[in-house]
């Protein structure tokens, strides 16, 4: 399966890059990076620290995209509902795991999926993933009435939205499991006079700093006692290690939009 990585100088892409070369039935046929950006002509496999590939990342989409079964994006909201759009043209894969992305954003994302593969995650790593439907087992084992759910996260310094896309998902996962809509249940923000907490809110807590991957922590605070359902990413690996998974996955499915659960089977 011939993948185009976006964003091929980021933290994901180099990541996707290493990934690309050690699994079996894939290979990297361009490189996409953003224009005007220094690396631009640098060799993709160089730039990843896997040895010269003989792949100059471009700017150009269209040139890239020629004969491409897929694309790998982890960029910027903006750069993926274009390129969700790109692979709709081309009629490809496109695994979107950027995070950040707005209700609108998100329309666009999935409307792409009429004519390409889409799988989009906030988290591409088996271990969130299954951390989502043990949350959800949990929030519905564990009545409102008694039990208050706290959604931790920290990651590296570098992050630039909060909370991320991890500990939005895992919320998703928590309302489902009490049958309530995240949007109207969620309290992202606590600062000064904030009054008693509400039952049946989930609140989010945001750490930012150093080098830290991906640290999720979903609590449930009973009356005299809590349990707590966590992850931690030590490697970047294991996101790029989903991603690939996802499109070749993707390869002979129907044009739709899927998520991480379908992939990994997870879905009910
Ligand atoms: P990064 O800043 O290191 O990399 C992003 C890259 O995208 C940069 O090199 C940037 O130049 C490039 N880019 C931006 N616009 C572009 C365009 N129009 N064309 C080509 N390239 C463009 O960030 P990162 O740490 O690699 O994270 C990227 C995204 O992936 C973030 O949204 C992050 O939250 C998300 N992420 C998702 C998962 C997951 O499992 N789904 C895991 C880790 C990170």
């Amino acid at each position: 399966m011939k993948l185009v990585v976006v964003g091929a100088a980021g933290r994901m892409g180099q990541s996707l890059i290493r990934i690309i070369q050690e699994t079996e039935g894939v290979r990297l046929h361009a490189a996409i990076g953003r224009e005007g950006s220094s690396f631009i002509g640098k060799d993709a496999g160089e730039l990843a620290g896997v040895g010269f590939l003989g792949i100059p990342l471009t700017a150009d989409p269209l040139q890239a995209f020629l004969n491409a079964d897929g694309v790998l994006d982890f960029t910027t909201p903006a750069t993926s509902v274009e390129y969700a759009g790109l692979a709709a043209q081309a009629r490809i894969v496109h695994v979107c795991g950027t995070t950040g992305c707005s209700e609108a954003d998100n329309e666009k994302i999935i409307a792409a999926g009429r004519h390409a593969r889409v799988v989009k995650s906030a988290n591409t790593s088996l271990g969130v993933n299954l951390l989502g439907v043990l949350v959800e087992q949990a929030a519905k084992a564990l009545p409102a009435s008694g039990w208050d759910i706290e959604i931790m996260e920290m990651h590296h310094k570098h992050k630039v939205d909060a909370p991320s896309g991890a500990a939005l998902l895992l919320g998703e996962f928590a309302a489902r499991g009490r049958d309530i809509a995240l949007t109207n249940h969620s309290v992202r923000v606590r600062d000064g006079h904030t009054g008693a907490r509400e039952a049946g809110k989930i609140g989010f807590a945001t750490l930012r700093g150093g080098s830290i991957v991906g640290d999720h922590s979903v609590l449930f605070a009973g009356e005299g006692e809590m349990l707590t359902l966590s992850h931690t990413a030590r490697d970047r690996s294991i996101f790029a290690r989903g991603g690939v998974a996802a499109a070749l996955w993707a390869r002979d499915k129907k044009p739709g939009f899927y998520s991480m659960l379908d992939v990994l089977g997870l879905s009910n």
